[in-house]
């Protein structure tokens, strides 16, 4: 049995109040990635590796999720994207931060997982690691997009309000009027029975430059190990503190999948971690919870496809 599980990044309060006009096209992008990635997979053409670096890409490449090109911008209104990526089976893995021009981040994370050493880089070396390994370079101003620029101003005026305090500021992209533009991520359980987790963001509108979110920590947003792999989105900082995505591989061991996701949620919601995950295991198993209003999500498993946003998710 194979299995491929993808999130494009949870948020909001309340009952899910219905599609906006540019859900299905968040919708297209997971029912058309997860169709043919997860063919791959069964016929054993993709590994779980490469299945999540796809999916991820697939991901990057539309603006209205919050990685590669539609990225939020920080707060001096510039992109800085993170990523990770793990393979379960050795736990190699492989981390990116801050990068400006790479076009697929969770690309040059999975060549630096491949490389083996160093596990995480930063910044300007992450972007020439990139070039060096021929992952696509482009112009800065190429991840902005009109609609990212439009929310960077609102909060750029919000902030300006007296008595906003300085947590306040920090939006996560999905906050506010425009929710669900998220993080996205991918977790996989391919034909040899092997699991790979990738997770790729801008982070949060308005960050601090230099922030770095639980996206590029493993551990934090992104896990595999030989049974687990493990995708999070939501309030970074919570999930780096509660180590969830490590954590939820620690609780499955004695608990099983669902009641291991649902505890780490516990976890991180005192900590302000609004959010969720994806995971599969060895057993083809999947989980999915979130804690939001919604979470844009989808899976291939058994030869079916099915996509969500609020609580209940549809055949695609
Ligand atoms: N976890 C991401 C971060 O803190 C944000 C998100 O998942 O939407 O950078």
């Amino acid at each position: 049995m194979v299995v491929l599980a993808v999130h494009g990044g949870a948020g909001g309060d309340g009952p899910w109040r219905g599609m906006t006009d540019a859900d299905p096209q968040r919708i297209a992008c997971m029912a058309a990635l997860l169709e043919e990635l997860g063919e791959r997979l069964n016929n054993g053409d993709l590994d779980a590796l490469e299945a999540v670096t796809l999916a991820v890409e697939a991901m990057e490449n539309e603006p209205l999720f919050n990685a590669g090109r539609g990225s939020v911008l920080d707060e001096n209104g510039n992109v800085g994207m993170d990523a990770s990526i793990m393979r379960g089976v050795d736990k190699a893995a492989g981390s990116v931060i801050g990068l400006t021009t790479t076009r697929h981040p969770v690309r040059a994370a999975q060549h630096l997982l491949l490389q083996g050493w160093p596990v995480m880089l930063a910044g300007p070396s992450g972007d020439d690691f990139g070039k060096r390994h021929h992952v696509e370079q482009m112009e800065p101003s190429w991840f902005e997009t009109e609609l990212r620029k439009a929310q960077w101003e609102k909060w750029k005026a919000q902030r300006l309000r007296p008595g906003a305090t300085d947590e306040e500021d920090a939006l996560l992209d999905h906050d506010g009027e425009q929710d669900g533009w998220g993080t996205v991520g991918a977790v996989a359980l391919d034909a040899r029975g092997q699991v790979a987790a990738a997770t790729s963001t801008g982070g949060m509108t308005g960050k601090p430059v230099g922030r770095v979110g639980d996206t590029a920590i493993i551990g934090a947003g992104t896990w595999a190990d030989q049974t687990i792999a493990v995708s999070c989105t939501g309030v970074g900082e919570a999930f780096i503190r509660t180590v969830a995505a490590h954590s939820m591989a620690v609780h499955h061991r004695t608990e099983g999948l669902e009641k291991a996701a649902l505890k780490v949620l516990e976890e991180v919601g005192p900590l302000g971690g609004r959010g969720g995950l994806i995971a599969v295991n060895t057993d083809g198993e999947v989980v999915m919870p979130f804690q939001t209003m919604l979470m844009y999500r989808g899976v291939y498993a058994d030869g079916t496809c099915q996509v969500g946003i609020g609580p209940d998710l549809i055949q695609s």
